[in-house]
């Protein structure tokens, strides 16, 4: 089954809809070419023996046939060691659904109903769901009927998936591969029929019959599977590296499963796929699992590194998926609603959640350091402590603090935009704050400090829960919060001697490193796996100069201008890390 061509003729001869499409052993371009114009462009080139997207080439038309053809053989031989290739008719707007099925030694072999895993991105999945949404009874009769006759045309037995391509405009449905193994989203399957498909697995290993007959399955609820990984979503989804400052997965139940293998603390390395977590929900029916799904994303709070649950967020809650509508473009469908910011853009391109964001910070911030005033001086006067405050500062008989803050817009790619705030204690646990510049009216806080980094703020009369989550990266403080929808990243500028912060233990040496002009950072940490350029060489804008790989995934770095090359000391075998300076193109 590790071979697509040879799975799609066993198949065929099994009665197993097949994509039309040439999976012979011929390889030669001239009779292939041909195959093509007789399928009819558009058509997708596959390596026989590939897996992860790696190698595959869409091709609109016979122009390009040859250029795709090549390349995608010289992918598939430098990926996976064979360069046989084979090729199908493109399918314009898919789903991808596939079938769970299980096989004993005796013979027998069932299937546990089928996933909807058609949302995303670098043709990996990120959002599973089952039973698929909008399919009719007859449909998901057939889909398991065709799995089950393709695990027998091969006699198999254990875990396995076939996968299905959909095609939403003809709801034809056709044959891709089948994966010989338990996948990373079971768990979706295990919840609508209440089994433990491991546990099968060691059963069926130690030759005794599946527990289940076909007609004993039950279908219950619908049940949703979103992937947790720690990366760069505006940039291009690249795999993020770093630590776990802050890691807080929502409470499990008999309905909320997240499967993990880290905590608090850990690192997430360059040498492994970069998921943290599998969230998994279930419930009565698609809706109530989605509600389900969104809660969860909202209290999933991770800080240190970036990741998708924001993202995953704005997926759950996007009308199209809420419908069910989803394909394999969804996200490139939506990119225009996915990738913007859901708060209102005021001032220059702050958004007014961010803003309010800030003032929380502020004032919880405030609010934490009387409080640890009030500990070492027990007695004083609560106003006091802000003298101890840096800078201090009096007027009109009431303390007042000024903070800065440098809001994290991940959606432009991390820029800084930075906000002056002006705190005034008015009562316990109150406070007024004034943004300076702009003319945003003064907000009225109050504060109610939980204990450890949870809080309960009222803002301008809406009181919601709050989470604060505060450590140093980079030389310098990072404040994480959730309050009510929001999820905000900021960063105190360095030149704040904070001598009492709580966090003075870590007290940073305020020394950020500044790179030459026109150098290149590494975007992601991983191996330097070819170079492509000598230091002196003249390059254009846009032109490879070096190929990463880590966790799975290749990335190509590009000259970001036209110029001449500096720098470059890196050999391919080297490790880089995401802040390492790469090379320097000069005039
Ligand atoms: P892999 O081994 O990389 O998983 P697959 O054959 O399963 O390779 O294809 C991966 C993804 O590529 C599918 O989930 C689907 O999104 C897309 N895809 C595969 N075949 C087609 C096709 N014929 N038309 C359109 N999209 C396809
Ligand atoms: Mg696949």
């Amino acid at each position: 089954m590790g071979d697509k061509s040879a799975s799609k003729r066993i198949m065929g001869a099994a009665g197993v809809p097949l994509v039309p499409g040439y999976h012979g052993d011929r390889q030669d371009i001239d009779f292939l070419k041909a195959e093509a114009e007789k399928i009819g462009y558009p058509i997708l080139i596959k390596p026989t023996h590939g897996g992860g997207g790696k190698g595959m080439r869409i091709v609109q038309s016979p122009d390009d046939f040859v250029d795709s053809f090549l390349s995608a053989q010289r992918e598939a031989a430098a990926s996976f060691g064979i360069s046989t290739i084979l090729i199908e008719k493109y399918i314009t707007q898919p789903r991808h659904v596939e079938v769970q099925v299980f096989g004993d030694k005796h013979g027998n072999v069932i299937h546990l109903y089928e996933r909807d895993c058609s949302v995303q991105r670098r043709h990996q999945k990120i959002i599973e769901e089952a039973p698929a949404p909008n399919v009719v009874n007859e449909f998901r009769s057939h889909l398991g009927e065709a799995a089950v006759a393709a695990a027998k045309a091969v006699g198999y037995y254990n875990a396995g998936t076939v996968e299905f391509i959909m095609d939403t405009l003809s709801s034809q449905f056709y044959f891709m591969e089948m994966n010989t193994r338990l996948q990373v989203e079971h768990p979706v399957t295990e919840m609508i029929v209440g089994q433990d498909l491991v546990e099968w697995q060691i059963l069926v290993a130690n030759g005794e019959t599946l527990p289940l007959t076909q007609s004993e399955v039950p279908l219950k609820g619908h049940a949703f599977e979103a992937r947790v990984y720690a990366e760069n979503v505006s940039r291009g989804f690249l795999p993020a590296t770093g630590s776990l400052h802050y890691y807080h997965p929502v409470s499990i139940s008999p309905t909320v499963r997240v499967e993990t293998g880290v905590k608090e603390g850990d690192t997430v390395s360059m040498h492994y796929d970069p998921m943290i977590a599998k969230l998994v929900v279930w419930g009565e029916n698609r809706q109530a699992a989605l509600v389900k799904l969104k809660d969860c994303l909202l209290n999933f709070q991770v800080a240190g590194l970036p990741t998708n649950i924001g993202f995953l967020h704005k997926i759950a809650n996007h009308w199209a998926f809420e419908k069910g509508l989803v394909g394999t473009h969804f996200i490139e469908q939506f990119k225009e609603d996915l990738f913007i910011d859901s708060g209102v853009d005021i001032g220059a391109g702050t958004s007014a959640a961010s803003k309010l964001g800030a003032a929380i910070v502020a004032a919880c911030i405030c609010e934490m350091d009387h409080n640890s005033y009030k500990e070492k001086f027990p007695g004083g006067d609560k106003l006091l402590s802000l003298w101890y405050a840096n800078p201090p500062f009096r007027m009109h008989h009431s303390a007042k603090r000024l903070i800065e803050l440098e809001w994290e817009n991940e959606l432009k790619g991390k820029c800084l935009e930075l906000l002056k705030l002006a705190i005034t204690c008015v009562s316990k646990g109150g406070y007024l704050v004034e943004f300076e510049g702009g003319d945003s009216p003064v907000m009225e806080i109050k504060v109610v400090h939980l204990g450890e980094c949870k809080f309960i703020v009222e803002a301008d009369g809406l009181s919601t829960h709050v989470t604060l989550a505060r450590y140093f990266k980079d030389n310098c403080q990072h404040i994480h919060i959730w309050h009510g929808q929001h999820h905000h990243n900021y960063q105190e500028p360095v030149t704040l001697d904070r001598s009492n912060d709580d966090a003075s233990d870590h007290k940073p040496s305020f020394q950020t490193a500044s790179h030459p002009k026109g150098s290149v950072l590494a975007p992601m940490a991983g191996l330097v796996v070819k170079v492509l350029l000598e230091n002196g060489a003249k390059v254009e804008e846009g032109q490879p100069i070096l190929v990463l790989e880590a966790m799975k995934m290749e990335h190509v770095v590009k000259s970001p201008r036209a110029g001449y090359i500096e720098g470059l000391h890196i050999a391919s075998g080297q490790q880089v890390f995401d802040t390492s300076v790469l090379f320097t193109v000069k005039d």
